[in-house]
């Protein structure tokens, strides 16, 4: 087998490409995805200014990297989660990749911020799996940081492999609500919200992980603590042996989705947001989730604190 572009020997195969290239033709490969995905779905204009949700893993680094690569103006945002030992290593790989190329970065910290609450502290008092309070959080910190700091778009490194999983579970328990969300460009619904994106909506987590690594990308290779109870993990390894035995199953699932299924899921779902109460972002009710949540946590420690009656 050759290289697919110029012909040399190959050091990388994909299946489902039914390709092979050269180092210099992979990267070439991967940036022409990403170019392809951002300019067909419309995410990015070129003068925009972009806010990369940075985690400190292959796939948001590639795509800081790469969003650089084609010309983008892009920051990095980085959110400190209070998990541990694995918050304070992904952090210091993004401030290290952010150094090494002297990029603007963003660190929100979790329990610096107004309820000084980490996402362990969250799940544990509202009795919440770590990645239901974990999302919740990140949503909001993610939202607000890109509508204070004056950003147009919002890019996180969600992969083919991450969009897979997550159309799965939706479809195994038919969230219509999540179904009609479920798209690599979510427009602003309201004037405090940024538009969305996902630029390797159409890239493997293979073809990011190669890409990290040949680009010489120092990430953090150590699954978060909570990752091993998810239940993402389960859909993506049952679509991994799909795709063993049928290359390129992933890839006809999802844009086959998006093409035929979802435009009728969001034509049902057209909620419009309103003002939180709270804390001023859009909700879809008094409250925004995030406050919801937070006055949950806060309620349940103020119980467990109070005296007993005599
Ligand atoms: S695995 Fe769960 S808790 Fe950990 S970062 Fe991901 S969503 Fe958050
Ligand atoms: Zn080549
Ligand atoms: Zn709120």
């Amino acid at each position: 087998m050759r290289c697919r572009r110029c012909r040399q020997p190959p050091v990388i195969e994909l299946r489902r490409h039914n390709a092979a290239f050269c180092r210099d033709c992979f990267f070439h490969h991967v940036q022409e995805q990403v170019r392809r995905t951002v300019h067909d779905f419309r995410m990015i204009a070129p003068a925009e200014r972009v806010l990369v949700a940075v985690s400190g893993g292959k796939d948001s680094l590639a795509l800081w990297d790469l969003l650089l690569d084609l010309g983008y103006e892009a920051d990095g945002l980085y959110l400190g989660l209070g998990i541990g030992e694995y918050s304070d290593a992904s952090q210091e790989k993004v401030e290290r990749f952010a150094a090494g190329r002297a990029l603007p970065l963003r660190v929100v910290k979790l329990e610096a911020e107004g309820p000084g609450l980490g996402v362990p502290a969250v799940a544990a008092a509202s009795r919440r799996a770590p990645c239901a309070a974990c999302g919740t959080m990140k949503r909001h910190y993610f939202d607000a940081a890109a509508f204070t700091g004056g950003f147009d778009v919002l890019a996180t490194g969600h992969n083919l492999d991450d969009e897979a999983a997550r159309l799965l579970g939706n479809v195994l328990r038919w969230q219509k609500d999540h179904l009609a969300r479920q798209r690599p460009v979510l427009p602003p619904t309201h004037p405090k919200f940024v538009r969305k994106v996902k630029p390797l909506y159409l890239t493997s987590e293979y073809e990011t992980a190669v890409y990290a690594f040949m680009r010489g990308i120092d990430y953090i290779v150590d699954e978060c603590p909570n990752a091993a109870g998810a239940t993402q993990l389960l859909y993506k390894a049952a679509l991994d042996r799909l795709e063993v035995e049928s290359p390129g199953t992933k890839l006809a699932f999802v844009k086959e989705f998006l093409r035929t299924a979802q435009p009728a899921f969001a034509a049902v779902e057209q909620r419009e947001p309103q003002e939180c109460a709270g804390c001023g972002m859009p909700a879809y009710g008094a409250l925004c989730s995030f406050c919801s949540l937070v006055r949950e946590v806060e309620t349940r420690r103020a119980r467990t604190a109070s005296p007993l009656p005599a």
